[in-house]
């Protein structure tokens, strides 16, 4: 039983009820609003993913997906992922969405405080802080608060703990984290089976997905901005 007493703050995104718990006393007014940004980036990051799950379609994917799910995208691992996805969406748009910050303090020692709003389920184990509180209950999602000022950490994070809460996602210790630098896994060793249940997994590829989608979007833009270049010239 946490010992802490929470002071809920609620926001509307489109249909959904969000309630974000702060430990009452050191909350931050800005928490919610950042909170609120991240659940309509990690919507939209999560609704770009599926135009480019096809077998023989985009190169980059593949090769995306090859790196971090240590396997060739075929027919199966693709529907995997749509499903995945699909699961993860559909939690995130759901009619309430409770999200609890965790406090930033010293009881989070043993875990990097990059992580220290994820790692809390190890092989399905239930992880307790130095205080015996359980550092994530069933049915709820944490975020660290030291996560909500980088906008694109605050989404993964969001992604990888909607991973488990909605799609029964794991995690796997270092060989499954991605390092801070958000190249590669940690330490070697998953397995393809591994990776396709893993929250990371999950959630980087989904922001491997909207890099490459941005990139596409960049290449589309500069083209049409050259294309009106040369009717200036030649209009
Ligand atoms: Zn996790």
């Amino acid at each position: 039983m946490s010992k802490h007493l929470y002071l809920s703050t609620t926001l509307f995104v489109g249909g959904t009820r969000l309630e974000v718990r702060q430990v009452m006393g050191r909350g931050n007014a800005r928490y919610p609003l950042l909170v609120q940004q991240a659940l309509l980036r990690a919507r939209q990051w999560l609704m770009n993913v599926p135009p480019f799950l096809h077998v023989g379609g985009d190169a980059q994917m593949a090769s995306a997906f090859r790196h971090v799910f240590r396997a060739a995208p075929d027919a199966n691992a693709l529907n995997t992922l749509r499903a995945v996805n699909s699961n993860i969406l559909r939690g995130l748009s759901d009619q309430v969405l409770g999200i609890k910050l965790l406090e930033d303090d010293g009881a989070l020692g043993y875990v990097r405080r990059y992580y220290s709003g994820r790692k809390h389920l190890v092989y399905g184990a239930q992880f307790h802080d130095a205080k015996d509180n359980a550092i994530a209950r069933r049915g709820e999602i944490h975020l660290s608060p030291s996560i909500l000022d980088d906008p694109e950490m605050a989404t993964i994070t969001l992604v990888h703990e909607a991973g488990h809460k909605f799609s029964n996602l794991r995690d796997h210790g270092d060989k499954g984290y991605f390092s801070s630098d958000g190249r590669n896994y940690e330490q070697p060793g998953i397995t393809p089976q591994e990776a396709m249940l893993n929250a990371d997994s999950h959630a980087y590829f989904t922001l491997f997905m909207n890099r490459r989608l941005d990139k596409l979007n960049r290449r589309i833009a500069a083209q049409q901005s050259g294309d009106m270049d040369l009717g200036a010239l030649f209009g």
